[in-house]
């Protein structure tokens, strides 16, 4: 088997495909050396159960003791501007984690090494790929978003836009608060401003600082948020990220007034053009090869859903590499594997996603108010509780909710089933704890202008 590319699906598959008894050769254009001192992140990859469950599976958790255990998910809901109408703050069953990919992939890299497999150097061109393709049973490409992904044709029935939707700078800092004041959990934060996008602050394990923030802004294009293009310095877009959050978060201002850049390469910018791709090219050698994580699926990452669905795809491919035995593994056999799991798991990563990118629909909204009033804490059992959970869990299973979202009779039963069949109390009861908060909000700020 040959995989090309050293991030997180390639590698996962090559650790699952060794674990499984075959021969591995994988194609990386830097050595793991390489990945820890002269590598950018390629994004902030949080993963949440379902896919860290496949990581430990293959005896990868190598950071459960070091990297902080993120435990939900606190949602400040802005439909305008310093207007947070809503508030939610949920619990997942089970920790996410997000550890630096390039501690990840180094790691990983030296651990596929140090159980027998093979690793080449080399920066795969599409003319190598056929010599590559011609000497193993199947060749996997996972090479993210880079060149070769453009070998695999864009399947219009399955990707929704054509341009980014968002323009993202990330950034890895050092010097905030080990915690957010006032939860009893350690959440990821999540802003969301209707007019202008999100911002999210992850708990997050640097590759030489250890626990630290990670700060992922998605700026709708044009938008006040969207400050960060033409920036080539990375202290240049922390300065920029602190400037965003006092002009349109400025309750977390302080979060984030002492924070500095973790290292020199530990920042991005950039743009994903959110897309579906066919799962199979065949060269002009005629031989066919096989796309996974990122070169299959690019997603914006508002959701947080690439690492995850390029984690879930790797454990679904490998497993079906082993029911194949003997059979070939042609063109149909990868597009009929890859249908299988866009069925069974991405169409609703790639809906829920999508969903995020959009203006809130009223089913969405629906829940986001009968969970108001959540709090997080661990012995709460009320509805509001269970629904801003179940909420939450959708990033780690977008299966669970994801149709909820468009769909009011749907998103109605969810309440229901949270709230012993309430649904309509449930709704009413949060618009007047809401409408109640608006007015003391008000009365606050008129006091503290007099
Ligand atoms: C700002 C940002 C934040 C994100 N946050 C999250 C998140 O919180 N959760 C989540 O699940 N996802 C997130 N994502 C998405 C996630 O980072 C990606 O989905 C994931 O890293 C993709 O992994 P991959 O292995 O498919 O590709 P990559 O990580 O792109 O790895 C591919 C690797 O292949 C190698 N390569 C490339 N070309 C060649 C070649 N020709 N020959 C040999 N080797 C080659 C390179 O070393 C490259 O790094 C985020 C993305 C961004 C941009």
């Amino acid at each position: 088997m040959a995989i090309i590319g050293s991030g997180i699906s390639g590698l996962a598959a090559a650790h699952g495909l060794l674990r499984a008894g075959y021969r591995v050769d994988l194609y990386s254009d830097r050595t793991a050396n390489e990945w820890l001192t002269t590598s950018r992140p390629t994004g902030t990859a949080a993963r949440f159960d379902l896919a860290l469950s496949y990581e430990r599976e293959l005896g990868l958790n190598f950071w459960d003791d070091a990297a902080p255990k993120g435990e939900g998910v606190f949602l400040t809901f802005c439909p305008t501007l310093h207007n947070p109408l809503i508030r939610l703050v949920g619990r997942f069953r089970a920790p996410f984690q997000a550890v630096d990919v390039r501690l990840q992939s180094s790691r990983w890299i030296n651990e596929f090494e140090t159980r027998g497999g093979n690793v080449v150097i080399e920066q795969v061109t599409v003319d190598r790929l056929g010599d590559i393709a011609a000497t193993h049973d199947l060749t996997i490409v996972a090479t993210g978003r880079a060149d070769l992904c453009r070998i695999f044709d864009r399947d219009e029935s399955r990707s929704v836009y054509d341009k980014p939707q968002r323009n993202l700078a990330m950034v890895t800092v050092v010097g905030g608060p080990s915690r957010i004041d006032g939860l009893p959990l350690l959440p990821v934060k999540f802003d969301f401003l209707g007019t202008d996008g999100e911002i999210f602050f992850v708990p997050y394990h640097h590759k030489d600082a250890g626990p630290c923030w990670n700060i992922l802004i998605e700026a709708k294009p044009g938008s006040r948020m969207d400050r960060f293009a033409g920036v080539t310095d990375g202290n240049v877009a922390v300065q920029r990220m602190k400037e965003v959050v006092a002009a349109l978060f400025p309750w977390d201002e302080p979060f984030v007034r002492d924070v500095q850049l973790a290292d020199p390469l530990g920042w991005l910018i950039g743009a994903v053009t959110p897309a579906v791709r066919r799962p199979a090219a065949r060269l002009a050698t005629g031989a066919v090869v096989a796309a996974l994580g990122d070169t299959a699926i690019s997603y914006d990452p508002i959701a947080a859903q690439g690492a995850n669905s390029g984690g879930k795809q790797a454990r679904h491919l490998v497993s079906q590499i082993v029911a194949r035995g003997d059979g070939a593994f042609d063109a149909d056999w990868i597009t009929s594997t890859f249908d299988d799991f866009f069925a069974t798991h991405a169409r609703d990563a790639c809906r829920f996603s999508n969903l995020l990118l959009e203006p809130i629909t009223a089913p969405a909204k629906e829940l986001l108010i009968a969970q108001y009033g959540s709090d997080g804490e661990p012995g709460n059992d009320s509805a509001q509780q269970r629904i801003a959970d179940a909420f939450v869990e959708n990033f780690n299973d977008p299966r669970l909710l994801t149709p909820a979202f468009t769909d009011m009779a749907i998103s109605r039963q969810v309440i229901a089933s949270h709230a012993e069949g309430r649904w309509l109390w449930n709704g009413v009861r949060g618009r007047a704890s809401i409408a109640r908060d608006q007015i003391k909000a008000k009365l606050r700020r008129r006091d503290a202008v007099q």
